[in-house]
């Protein structure tokens, strides 16, 4: 199966569905949750958003976009267990923030996570969020829709945006 862009939410869930909660992933560090995945986990735990985010919650910039994950259990490190991974296994696996449920270790693991950023992160209406991804275009080949121009279908525009005047 390829992963572009514009795969949709279900078909890479269903990718996500394979997971064996073996906890290896976990371990090393956790993933992006949507505002809906706030929501569910709050209500599953028994406590507010606000006390959510403060207690177990962090707030990461990627491509000039704000998003809530996990802490790790190393106060301050970006990487290091989960704090939802108790004896080895998701403690909140029913609702568990969306980047864990699409299936990262897969074969298709780096597409996923292209998919993740391209459909979270990268903001096509703003420019500095399209020149921060452009700056890991060197880096790696991007899935099918990645490409700038696929994001930005106006060249004039593309170019103020990767020249820092949009
Ligand atoms: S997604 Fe993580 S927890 Fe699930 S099988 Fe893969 S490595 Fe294990
Ligand atoms: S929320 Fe669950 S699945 Fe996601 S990283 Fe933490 S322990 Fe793993």
């Amino acid at each position: 199966m390829k992963i572009t862009k514009n795969t949709p939410l279900k078909t890479v869930l269903k990718i996500g569905d394979n997971c064996e909660q073996c906890g290896h992933c976990c371990s090393y560090s956790s993933g992006f949750a949507t505002e809906e995945d706030i929501t569910k986990i709050s209500l599953h735990l028994g406590v507010t958003e606000n006390e959510l985010k403060k207690k177990y919650f962090e707030e990461k910039t990627k491509f000039n976009t704000k998003m809530h994950r996990p802490k790790t259990k190393k106060e301050g490190k970006q990487y290091g267990p989960c704090v939802f991974l108790k004896n080895k296994k998701c403690s909140i696996h029913e609702v568990k923030p969306l980047q864990c449920r699409i299936g990262n270790c897969s074969e298709h693991g780096d597409a996923l996570n292209q998919w993740f950023d391209l459909n979270f992160f990268v903001n096509v209406n703003d420019g500095k969020s399209i020149r921060e991804y452009w700056g890991v275009l060197n880096a790696r080949k991007p899935i099918e829709g990645g490409e700038l121009k696929d994001l930005v279908k106006s060249k004039e525009r593309l170019k103020k945006m990767l020249d820092g005047e949009d």
